[in-house]
């Protein structure tokens, strides 16, 4: 883009780990590219009630082992009205902005695409969400390090579930999408996965289970996303609960714990690349994308094309998954 002087970077909606790593690349290339950079706090919100400060390359200092964003991220119902985005560019005028780079999920795309619209301003995306549903990329940023914390805590209850011969029924987050119920549950073993991509059939887990009892299977782990058809961990114990009274079965719910800690290296990798390309994608006139990466390759989707379409899961996985585990 011609004339780009000052580009600005946001966080929105659900914070992932390795955003810092994002905005540090984002800061450090604009600055190697001679344009200023101005931080926008609390997603939208920030945009709307003038939180907008300039980033000095120190603000890029220690950050990309940083989970969370150092930017903040919030949900913002205002961004939604004209009224909203229209404060939103008085802003941005104020303070010279010339693009924006906004980090988040599809959520965060729609609105940005509106705003490019309606006031004929740059708009790039890149991927930030645990959930790996994005259309345009393989990963999100923050996907991988989340699989590994789900991981990690799945690894810690199978310790106590064989000492115990105990059935564990573990929800993760994913209330659209089994990216993470599916990933976590190959590397941890899983008996069964449910996800919500596919019709659960709860007699197959029960047959499952009951396969297991037979063969004195000393634990198992049921891996359940939180937006299963069937309903959450709380409900797959109740029914397992009905059909073996005498199996000690206990739920963990893992929550937000999914969300935070030190990104992994392959998410500060990713982040790093993509907050790169962004900024350059911004000078070679682009707007309206989202920048992601495809088969290695870095791929730039117009945000209508990620707003409309979910990167599909590949349901092979998860056959695979439950035949490695029998
Ligand atoms: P996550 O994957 O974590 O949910 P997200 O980016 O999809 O992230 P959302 O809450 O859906 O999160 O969207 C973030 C913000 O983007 C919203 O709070 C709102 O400010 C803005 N936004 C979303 N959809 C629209 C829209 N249709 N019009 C204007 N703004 C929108």
């Amino acid at each position: 883009m011609k004339d780009l002087k000052k580009i600005a970077v946001l966080t929105s909606g659900g914070d992932s780990p390795g955003m810092n790593a994002a905005i540090r690349a984002v800061v450090k290339t604009a600055l190697h590219h001679k344009l200023d950079v101005d931080g926008i706090y609390k997603g939208y919100n920030g945009m709307i009630n003038d939180i907008i400060k300039p980033l000095d390359r120190h603000i890029a200092d220690n950050i990309i082992s940083l989970g969370g964003t150092i930017l903040k991220s919030a949900r913002c119902k205002e961004f939604r009205t004209p009224e909203g985005r229209k404060k939103a560019y008085e802003n941005i005028k104020k303070h010279n902005i010339d693009a924006l780079v906004v980090i988040g999920g599809d959520g965060t795309f729609a609105g940005g695409n509106i705003f490019m619209k309606e006031f004929d301003f740059p708009v790039i995306g890149l991927p930030g969400t645990i959930d790996n549903d994005l259309y345009g990329t393989d990963y999100t940023i923050g996907y991988d390090t989340a699989v590994n914390t789900v991981v990690t805590a799945i690894d810690k209850l199978r310790d106590t579930a064989t000492s115990h011969d105990r059935l564990f029924i573990v929800e993760v987050m994913g209330r659209d999408a089994g990216f993470i119920a599916l990933r976590s549950g190959i590397a941890s073993g899983a008996k069964k996965i449910l996800i919500p991509e596919t019709k659960t059939h709860i007699e197959e887990l029960l047959e499952r289970l009951q396969k297991g009892i037979s063969e004195n299977e000393a634990s198992a782990i049921v891996i359940v996303s939180e937006g299963d058809d069937f309903g959450g961990a709380m409900e797959v114990k109740k029914i397992v609960g009905e059909h073996f009274p005498d199996y000690s079965t206990r739920v963990t719910i893992l929550g937000h714990i999914q969300r935070g800690g030190s990104p992994s290296s392959y998410d500060r990798i990713l982040a790093s690349g993509l907050g790169y390309q962004a900024v350059l994608g911004l000078l070679d006139g682009k707007k309206g994308v989202m920048v992601g990466s495809v088969n290695r390759e870095i791929v730039f989707t117009p945000f209508e094309k990620t707003i409309k379409h979910h990167s599909k899961i590949n349901v092979e996985l998860k056959h695979i998954a439950e035949i490695l585990s029998g």
